[in-house]
């Protein structure tokens, strides 16, 4: 089976967040089950410098105002189609903003071209390669379905997979007639959000089937507080809406390979981590000491619980944890955070950017990952942390509901625990969940037991692929022999 795969972003050309992880590893995975996963993401400076040579394999005379190609390349076992639009991708900047945060004002064309190029090589073919089914990853893939839909042509299934519900790609109702849909779309049962476009509504709306990339996350999306103004449309398509776990790239991620740690280490070999903790201590000015060193690798958002956090961090320090956090988004949150390292200097670091060779130490040294999202769609950073032993303490919410077991006494006695779950929401739940780690950690056989169960548990893509495989077969029929 040929599948496409539209995404803004994909690991390791451009990535601002887990869909960028998924977006790279679930191919390599796919492959093994006789899938052909192609993936086409945009022409961003980064992208076109990384992928070298290039075969081009169509061109557009004009879209969405200048002239533009899709080039093919293949990079770390990926399949690559990229739009190279110069006019839409070639600026300096993250994927969606300029360089002080600001949103390009004309992110609606530059996705609709995205989605309007994979829409074109799922009806036609690039070259002699054609689809049997479209995988379109979030708002800025949203338009695909539509554009399919409403192309009047045979065209192949469409799933919408759903990453964070919370980005829908929203704009003015003027923006309708340069998307080149029918009038009909602009309804409803189409395109039409509340008044305007909503790309992601668009594709929800559109596509034969929804996966979001949790069970849970996929059981809250149908209530009002998570939904965000699409729990009336997911409800009506519940039969249609799958949650699938995302696995890990296990290979990238790998205690007992991964050169960015000090020290490789397995299950056998715990002891090995105190080196990966040192090098934190040195790099977050951290003083020696025999508690728990608990990191937070994030987006400082709201989203998060950062806000929490951050109001938070002299009582979580009380509670005898050292702070090691890795972390960019809101300014006032970094200055909070920053303030506080300044109040207790040795006891919390911080380290403000984006940084991923530091995020494996991270995984790879501190004893506990504190995550207290108010809603987490799946979460990648408790998996790093269970297959580094690097306990997760986070909020009972989504994809961390899912993927982490709670040290209660029941699952303790059985060491089948794997980490520590509180509700989400709360600055009080943070403290208390601390508080927990911190005399859990004092048990060093416990804690020991919770490592290696998280470090035991399958994060790999092999089984979660096979369910995205199910799905794609029951919408397309059977997959090649692999
Ligand atoms: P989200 O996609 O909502 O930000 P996920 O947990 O799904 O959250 O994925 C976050 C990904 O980004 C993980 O791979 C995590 O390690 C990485 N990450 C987040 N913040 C940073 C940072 N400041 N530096 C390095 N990696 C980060």
């Amino acid at each position: 089976m040929k599948v496409l795969s539209v995404a803004s972003e994909v690991h390791p050309l451009v990535k601002t967040g887990g869909l960028a992880d998924v977006t790279g590893a679930l191919p390599k995975a796919l492959k093994q089950l006789g899938i052909e996963m192609r993936t086409l993401l945009p022409g961003y400076p980064g992208v076109m410098a990384r992928l070298g040579k290039v075969r081009a394999a169509a061109t557009y005379d004009d879209l969405f105002g200048a002239k533009a190609r899709l080039v093919e390349a293949d990079l770390d076992g990926l399949d690559l189609i990229v739009l190279d639009a110069p006019h839409l991708f070639d600026r300096a900047g993250s994927p969606y903003a300029d360089a002080t945060g600001r949103e390009w004002p004309d992110n609606w064309k530059r996705f609709a071209a995205l989605a309007r190029a994979g829409a074109d090589i799922a009806i036609r073919g690039l070259k002699a390669w054609k689809p049997s089914l479209v995988q379109a990853h979030d708002w800025q893939a949203g338009l695909l379905p539509a554009y399919l839909r409403y192309s009047g042509e045979a065209v192949p299934p469409s799933v919408m997979t759903i990453h964070n519900l919370a980005f829908q790609g929203r704009f003015d109702a003027a923006i309708f007639d340069a998307l080149g849909l029918p009038a009909e779309a602009m309804s409803v049962e189409g395109v039409e959000y509340y008044g305007g476009v909503g790309f992601l509504k668009a594709g929800l709306q559109s596509a034969d089937a929804i996966v979001t990339v949790s069970p849970t996350y996929a059981r809250e999306i149908r209530r009002p507080e998570f939904g965000m103004g699409l729990e009336g449309l997911l409800n009506g398509r519940a039969h249609d809406l799958h949650g699938i776990l995302n696995g890990i790239d296990d290979t990238l991620w790998d205690p007992q390979s991964d050169p960015d740690l000090k020290a490789t280490f397995g299950p056998r070999s715990l002891a090995q981590r105190q080196k990966n903790r040192r090098a934190i201590e040195k790099r977050f000015g951290l003083e020696r000491d025999d508690g728990p060193l608990m990191t937070i690798i994030s987006r400082l958002t709201w989203q998060k619980g950062m806000d929490l956090v951050a109001q938070t961090l002299d009582r979580i320090v009380s509670t005898g944890v050292q702070l090691a956090v890795l972390g960019s988004g809101d300014h006032a949150l970094e200055g909070a955070f920053l303030a506080a390292a300044g109040r207790h200097s040795g006891r919390i670091g911080v380290v403000t950017g984006y940084d991923e060779g530091l995020s494996h130490l991270l995984q790879g040294g501190a004893d506990a990952i504190l995550i207290p999202s108010r809603f987490e769609p799946c979460g990648l950073t408790q998996l790093y942390g269970l297959r580094y032993g690097c306990v997760p303490v986070a909020a009972r919410t989504g994809g961390l509901a899912d993927t982490i077991i709670d040290a209660n006494d029941a699952a303790l006695s059985a060491a089948t625990a794997t980490g520590i779950l509180f509700d989400p929401g709360s600055a009080d739940a943070i403290v208390a969940g601390c508080q927990r780690a911190a005399a859990l950690y004092a048990d060093a056989k416990a804690w020991a037991s919770m490592q290696k169960a998280g470090m035991g548990a399958d994060l790999s893509w092999r089984r979660r692929a096979g369910q995205y495989a199910d799905l794609f077969t029951s919408l397309a029929g059977k997959p090649d022999q692999p």
